[in-house]
């Protein structure tokens, strides 16, 4: 089985184990992908979010779905871009390693990462959809959870980046 994919769409809609959230420190909503997730699942979600205590730029915390299709949501707080000589590569490094072990440890099958970083918080799409490919490699080289992880370009030049670096 090839447990690499990248889709064109709208993550929200996805029926997967785990969509993955790009959520800011304190874990209580926001713009982008952020906003559109927890439009969808609805108030319980933001709910739980606020019984979490935030959550560390590079970490990630887990939830369930709610009104989603996606039985959880991995929130998972990516670098601001500030140039990349504030570690910004290492943690987004982090966030795909943690929210993977958090998939493994909840044996989830199939999950679905948004562009961590690549929207508001500015993290070039190239250098990101290179750190997101080889980590989440890297760790299924090592692991049989999760069993398959989709990438989810939205409506834009990136699905391209991430097919080119699949096919390698
Ligand atoms: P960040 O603050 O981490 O940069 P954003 O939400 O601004 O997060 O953007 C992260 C990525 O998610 C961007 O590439 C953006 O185009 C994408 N995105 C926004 N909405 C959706 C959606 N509904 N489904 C999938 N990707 C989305």
């Amino acid at each position: 089985m090839n447990r690499l994919e990248v889709i064109k769409g709208d993550i929200t809609l996805l029926d997967v184990d785990a969509i993955v959230n790009a959520a800011n420190n304190s874990l209580l909503g926001g713009g982008g992908v952020d906003g559109a997730i927890h439009n969808a699942a609805g108030p319980d979600l933001l709910a739980e979010c606020q019984k979490l205590g935030g959550c560390e730029t590079g970490q990630a915390k887990i939830t369930k779905g709610y009104r989603l299709k996606s039985k959880h949501v991995i929130h998972t707080v990516g670098p601001v871009w500030y140039g990349g000589s504030r570690d910004e590569h290492a943690l987004l490094a982090s966030c795909y390693n943690t929210s993977l072990s958090l998939a493994k440890e909840k044996k989830i099958k199939t999950i679905a990462f948004p562009g961590i970083s690549t929207g508001a918080y500015g993290f070039p799409i190239d250098q990101a959809a290179i750190i997101a490919v080889n980590e989440t490699k890297k760790f299924l080289s090592k692991n049989s959870y999760p069993e398959k992880v989709i990438f989810v370009t939205f409506g834009d030049s990136s699905y391209e980046t991430y097919r080119k670096l699949l096919e390698k």
